[in-house]
């Protein structure tokens, strides 16, 4: 199943285990892991135990996982409410974990998926998290911005301005700065394929990309000027007031970044959180600042995606 075309796969129906979850005295469901999630689990336990996270209770949710990185670590996301019904009409996707030296990001999907296994019912939505894009660059000793392969994976999406650009500004603006080296060739990285199957397969109507430190919310999609645009410039600045007026800053594109494919090529309104640090022992505070911001964009139906 794990295929390097990007044709295939995450828009398929993955290969997630079948069998019936187990029922544990606290009415909390348990999935079977596969050997290769199980081993990933424990690498994961690891991380949380040298930051004090406590247990991420990897076991608690259905993972699919149908693709590798290029150093055969699993990539991983979990869906919650019913896909292929209504619900999809109103579908949020989250990224984290995309830069692994970004240490609170990850954490902050982690609380997220927590916050939605216990606390919500997803009737008429559908929320889509892949908790930690970049798995390799965060299991290191000591975690790197680009991925397993030395690639700055939000680099390496196949925008329009890749070929002519990628390269060329890597070189004349920053020196050729290896945190941020865009790839051999544009989509060259499973872990940017993998986030554009999951875009093409679950077609969201937001994306929300949590990443660290600039103290940010950007905004990335169809002109504020057009009726989508519009309620997606509400939803922006209610995000905003419900982390207690958390700043809003319209940070530059760049060729082969998420916001340029997703937002701009795609038109799908895509929202780049920014954390204020990367400071393991501050996660908590981070996710009681956006918690109410999170939920809030996961009950805001938008418009469906043009195209
Ligand atoms: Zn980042």
């Amino acid at each position: 199943m794990h295929s390097s075309s990007w044709a295939q796969s995450e828009t398929l129906t993955p290969s997630a285990p079948e069998s019936p979850p187990a029922v544990t005295e606290a009415k909390e469901v348990t999935y079977p892991l596969t050997p290769e999630i199980s081993s990933y689990c424990k690498e994961l336990n690891k991380k949380f135990t040298a930051y004090k996270w406590g247990d991420p209770a990897c076991e608690k949710y259905k993972w699919n996982h149908v693709r590798n990185s290029n150093l055969g670590t699993p990539l991983i996301w979990t869906v919650f409410g019913e896909e292929d019904t209504a619900a999809a009409e109103n579908t949020t996707l989250f990224l984290c974990g995309v830069h692994g030296d970004e240490i609170t990001p990850v954490k902050f999907c982690w609380d997220l998926l927590e916050e939605l296994r216990k606390n919500h019912e997803f009737k008429d939505k559908l929320v889509v998290v892949a908790p930690l894009v970049a798995p390799d660059s965060f299991f290191k000793p000591h975690p790197t911005r680009t991925n397993g392969r030395g690639v700055d994976v939000n680099r390496n999406f196949p925008t329009k301005d890749w070929k002519a650009d990628a390269h060329r500004k890597w070189k004349d603006n920053l020196g050729k700065d290896k945190r941020k080296f865009p790839g051999p060739h544009a989509a060259s990285e499973q872990e940017t394929i993998f986030q554009m199957n999951l875009i093409l397969r679950y077609k969201p109507n937001k994306v929300i990309s949590v990443h660290a430190p600039l103290t940010i919310l950007d905004y990335d999609g169809p002109s504020l000027s057009i009726e989508k645009g519009k309620s997606a410039k509400v939803l922006l600045e209610q995000m905003s007031e419900k982390s207690s007026g958390y700043k809003i800053s319209n940070y530059p594109i760049f060729p082969g970044s998420l916001g340029n494919w997703s937002g701009k090529e795609k038109h799908i309104p895509t929202y780049t959180l920014e954390l204020p640090n990367t400071n393991p022992a501050e996660t908590n505070r981070f996710w009681s600042l956006f918690k109410d911001s999170m939920v809030y964009a996961i009950e805001n139906k938008m418009k469906p995606p043009v195209d």
